[in-house]
C-alpha cells in the first residue's frame, strides 16, 4: 500500500502543501525527495496520488495527480460506545475498531467508569485514529463521539439500530446474537462494552427495558477492550458484511 500521509483539510486543489508532522514525517523520516510519489487521504472517504514538488524545512508542496474513490468501509455502521480503560490500552483499543472498520466510537461514561473520557485523552485517541487510518488503508476517519452516559446513549439510536450490550451474566431470557444478526443483516449495529468494574444493575436494567440485546460472550471474565474487539470482530466477520 506504501506510505500514506493525512491531510486535516479537505484537499480541493490541484497544489496543497503538508505541514506538521506529516511533513516532518516525510522530509526527516522517509527522507523524501522533489518528484517523489505519496498517497495522501484528508478522512473524506478519497485518497490521492501526489507528487512533491517543493520541499522546504518542514513543509511540502504537492501536486495532486489523481482522485481515487477507494472504499475500505463496512457495508452499515458499527458503533462501539464503551467506557474507556486506562492508560495504553486506550490506544490499542482504538487501534484495533479501527482496523476493523469501526464507524463511530462513544466514551461511555457510567456508574462505575474509571478512565475519564478529558478533552487531553479524547485528543490522543483522535490521533491514534489517524495512525491507525494510515496504515490499514481506511480513507475515512472513525469518528471519536462527545462522551455519553447509558441514559443518553439509549435515547441515540434509530428504531432499525441493532442494539447489544455486552454482559457476563445476562438474564436466563438473554437473547443470542446469531438471530437479530441474520434477522437484520444490513442494520447499523450499536454495541455497549461496560467498565472494568461492570455495569451497575441499574444500568443492565435500563439497556433490558430499552429493548437492547444482553449477550454473554461466554464463562471467562475478558478485559473490556477484549471484549469490544471481540463482538466487534464477531458481527463484522460474517458472510453479509464481507
Ligand atoms: N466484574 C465485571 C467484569 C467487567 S469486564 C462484571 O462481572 O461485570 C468489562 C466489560 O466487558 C463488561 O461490562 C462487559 O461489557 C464486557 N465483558 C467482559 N467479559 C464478558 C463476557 N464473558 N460476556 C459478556 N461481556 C463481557
Amino acid at each position: 500500500m506504501g506510505h500514506r500521509y493525512f491531510i486535516d483539510t479537505p484537499v480541493d486543489s490541484d497544489h496543497i502543501t503538508l505541514t506538521g508532522s506529516e511533513a516532518h514525517h516525510l522530509i526527516h523520516v522517509m527522507r523524501a525527495e522533489i518528484g517523489d510519489q505519496l498517497t495522501l487521504f484528508d478522512g473524506s472517504g478519497n485518497q490521492f496520488s501526489a507528487e512533491i514538488q517543493q520541499l522546504k524545512k518542514n513543509a511540502a508542496d504537492l501536486l495532486i495527480c489523481e482522485q481515487q474513490a477507494i472504499d475500505r468501509e463496512l457495508p452499515a455502521q458499527l458503533t462501539v460506545a464503551t467506557a474507556l480503560p486506562k492508560g495504553d490500552r486506550q490506544k490499542w483499543l482504538v487501534e484495533k475498531l479501527v482496523e476493523l472498520g469501526t464507524s463511530c466510537l462513544i466514551p461511555l461514561v457510567t456508574q462505575r467508569s474509571v478512565a475519564k473520557p478529558v478533552p487531553q485523552a479524547l485528543a490522543r485517541l483522535e490521533r491514534s485514529v489517524v495512525e491507525s487510518s494510515k496504515q490499514c488503508g481506511r480513507n475515512q476517519l472513525m469518528k471519536i463521539n462527545a462522551p455519553l452516559t447509558v441514559t443518553e446513549l439509549i435515547e441515540k439510536p434509530s428504531p432499525e439500530t441493532l442494539c447489544i450490550v455486552a454482559h457476563p451474566e445476562p438474564p436466563s431470557d438473554g437473547k443470542s446474537l446469531d438471530k437479530p444478526l441474520a434477522k437484520q443483516p444490513e442494520s447499523n449495529l450499536l454495541l455497549a462494552i461496560g467498565p472494568e468494574g461492570g455495569w451497575a444493575d441499574q444500568e443492565i436494567e435500563q439497556f433490558a427495558a430499552a429493548q437492547w440485546h444482553v449477550l454473554s460472550l461466554g464463562p471467562r471474565i475478558l478485559r473490556m477492550e477484549t471484549a469490544a474487539i471481540a463482538l466487534a470482530a464477531r458481527c463484522v466477520f460474517r458472510d453479509h458484511w464481507m
